[in-house]
């Protein structure tokens, strides 16, 4: 019998596929196509319209350095906003810094929610049940336009920007993050294997040049974002985030006392350096 295998479609003449040893949920939700599966290599994967979003194997990759870089960049960061996110694996990792006392998390899709505490229970780990949560099933961009809350870190944790996710890639988005920010906090969001998806990060780079005195991008090599090194953009009001005095990072992450995989203060220190293709296409 031919093995039933799961076709990455995000580029068009190109991509990754996965056995689907068990489809454990696959539906058409409000917002987009979600399947969840298990696969020999990875563990559960999860997906949307048609493009992989987070795997049980390398997850904790992208989850530790689009948390604790700007978590860790941050002298004490107390109110968090996660938009997007819907598997729980952001959440997880922000709650682990006991400086935090409140995490709104803006996520349009609840029943991403729902299929990843059942199917995926290891990306969150509980963190939906901490009593610092308010969880928000709202379009992020219209939320970030409309709160009266500021946030000391804001982490978008979105999809491509095709379907819904769209919107999060957009000036109107930037600009409403750069109101909902606080003086001194940071604004990180996953920007697309560079590479590839060279678009989005000179896009990215335009649109917050104009709201931000700072910006920049970060990266961390994540297996199942293929392609190459994934992007993360990154802006603030000062330089904190630059902040990548190693000492003071150390000194951060070992008060912090908390279990990283793949984050430590060096690579934070060393993550901003980028390739020469990624530099000229940012300036
Ligand atoms: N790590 C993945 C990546 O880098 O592609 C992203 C993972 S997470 C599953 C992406 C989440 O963004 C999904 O749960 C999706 O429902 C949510 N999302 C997409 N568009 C959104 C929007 N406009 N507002 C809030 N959440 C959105």
């Amino acid at each position: 019998m031919s093995e039933l295998r799961y076709l990455e479609t995000l580029h068009p003449s190109w991509g990754q596929s996965f056995v689907m040893d068990e489809v454990l949920f696959e539906s058409k939700t409000e917002h987009q196509h979600l399947v969840i599966f298990r696969n020999a290599q990875w563990g559960t994967v999860m997906a949307l319209d048609g493009v992989i979003q987070t795997t049980e194997r390398d997850e904790f990759i992208y989850h530790e350095m689009l948390t604790h870089v700007p978590l860790f960049s941050h002298p004490e960061p107390k109110s968090v906003l996660i938009i997007g996110g819907g598997d729980g694996g952001i959440l997880r990792e922000v709650l682990k810094h006991r400086s935090v006392t409140h995490v709104t998390m803006v996520e349009i899709d609840a029943q991403v929610v729902e299929m990843c505490k059942t199917y995926l229970p290891h990306h969150s780990q509980g963190a939906f049940e901490d009593p610092r949560l308010n969880l928000v099933i709202a379009d992020g961009v219209e939320f970030v336009n409309q709160t009266d809350v500021r946030f000391d870190v804001v982490i978008s944790d979105s999809t491509d920007p095709v379907g819904p996710g769209e919107v999060l890639f957009t000036s109107r988005f930037y600009q409403g993050i750069a109101q909902c920010i606080n003086p001194g906090g940071v604004f990180v969001a996953q920007n697309g294997v560079s590479f590839l998806q060279r678009d989005e990060v000179k896009n990215t780079a335009q649109r917050l040049a104009p709201l931000f005195k700072q910006r920049g991008f970060y990266t961390a090599a994540v297996p199942t974002y293929v392609g190459g090194i994934m992007t993360f953009a990154w802006a603030s009001q000062n330089d904190t985030l630059s902040e990548s005095e190693l000492g003071k990072l150390t000194q951060r992450f070992n008060e912090a006392k908390l279990s990283t995989r793949y984050y430590t203060p060096k690579l934070h220190q060393a993550c901003f350096a980028l390739p020469g293709y990624l530099d000229k296409l940012i300036d």
